[in-house]
């Protein structure tokens, strides 16, 4: 039941953190390291900290064998967590796709179901007609359930983001490894004027 906080440099009783109230905890961040054997001692016989000792246990057991009050919630909440896992992973999954065939992912609109809303909304309304998960989020967009969708340019752009420094992580790591590679840069303005740089690491 012993906890330390580092950023309080402080030592608490986990249960008695939890259960009992702040006034009433013996051990809420003793610094008394001098004496910290006789404290611990004191406090983990103080009739409080039973009590709350046996509060934590039980609720553990609870939460194992599904028999807390709140037990239905604790299910939707999981389920509900699969769903949203269930849903970036496909997300993820078809902005790969998307980057790996080199295709453009949006048009000129960012709404699903328009037309020219880009090749992204249009896979997701293809994969919508056959997979539950999407369907199913689709379903809470459409009928305004939901606000935010994940849809948008911004969690792409943060997808991609993720997917690129995950690519440039093992580039190097591999070119690390080989020990002798070749560095070469080529900049060239983008349609919009800007200059844009490619960096070339080759090795064997
Ligand atoms: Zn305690």
């Amino acid at each position: 039941w012993l906890v330390y906080s580092i950023s309080k440099n402080a030592a608490f009783c986990f249960c008695c953190k939890i259960f009992l109230p702040e006034d009433l905890q013996s051990l809420g961040g003793t610094q008394d390291w001098k004496n910290l054997s006789i404290v611990l001692n004191k406090h983990e016989n103080s009739p409080a900290h039973l009590e709350s000792f046996q509060k934590w246990k039980e609720l553990e057991t609870r939460l194992n064998t599904n028999t807390t009050i709140d037990d239905k919630n604790q299910r939707i909440i999981k389920a509900e967590t699969q769903h949203w896992q269930n849903v970036l992973e496909r997300l993820i999954a078809l902005i790969r796709v998307l980057g790996t065939q080199n295709i453009a992912l949006r048009g000129t609109s960012d709404k699903l179901f328009e037309p020219n809303n880009g090749n992204f909304l249009k896979f997701v309304e293809l994969m919508g007609m056959f997979d539950s998960v999407i369907k199913e989020h689709i379903r809470r967009i459409t009928s305004h359930e939901i606000h935010n969708h994940y849809l948008g340019k911004n969690i792409q752009n943060e997808i991609i983001q993720l997917l690129a420094t995950h690519i440039k992580e093992t580039v190097l790591s591999a070119l690390k490894k080989a020990k002798y590679y070749s560095v070469s840069l080529d900049c060239t303005p983008d349609i919009s004027n800007i200059e844009q740089m490619t960096l070339i690491v080759r090795f064997v």
